[in-house]
């Protein structure tokens, strides 16, 4: 199991939903929170390790009590101010760009065992988990840049060798 990155057409594919909330959806989380302390990520979708469902994880402090999972993550609601902040990818590598994000969201999920939850979350979190979620829609955070920006930046990704 490896990250998927940019260029990968995976990426751009939309997931679809968790039906079931079973003990294969427990081992997928699992294994995207190994993957993503791994790499030292605070947040990874799950299409960035081929799998197409709606599943994102979160955790910027990598406390296991700070864990958060969503599962078949929706935002309802975006507010606050619109904030522009430094952002990578762990599917970009080497990449970084101030990206324009909702300093609060709210999110409708499901956990782990199917149940409905809505979180009002802030700042980091909500920053990350738009990032996320995006990554769900096939968008990756270059995508949210001014065109200009966006075209030097791919042009320089593409032009440096990849650790394979
Ligand atoms: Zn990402």
């Amino acid at each position: 199991m490896k990250i998927i990155v940019y260029p990968d057409p995976f990426l751009k594919k939309k997931t679809v939903s968790v039906k079931a909330f079973d003990k294969k959806l427990q081992k997928t989380v699992r294994k995207m929170f190994d993957m993503m302390y791994k790499e030292n990520g605070v947040g990874l979708a799950a299409n960035q390790i081929g799998v197409p469902y709606n599943i994102v994880v979160i955790n910027p402090t990598k406390k296991k009590a700070d864990e958060i999972i969503m599962v078949n993550p929706k935002i309802t609601n975006a507010g606050g101010i619109v904030c522009e902040e430094e952002e990578g990818c762990l599917s970009v590598p080497g990449l970084a760009a101030k990206v324009k994000r909702f300093t609060k969201v709210s999110c409708e999920f499901h956990d782990l065992e199917g149940k409905k939850l809505k979180a009002d979350i802030e700042g980091l979190l909500a920053r990350v988990a738009q990032h996320e979620i995006d990554h769900l829609n096939g968008i990756l955070f270059i995508d949210r840049l001014p065109e200009g920006e966006r075209e030097v930046l791919i042009k320089k990704y593409l032009s440096e060798p990849k650790p394979k």
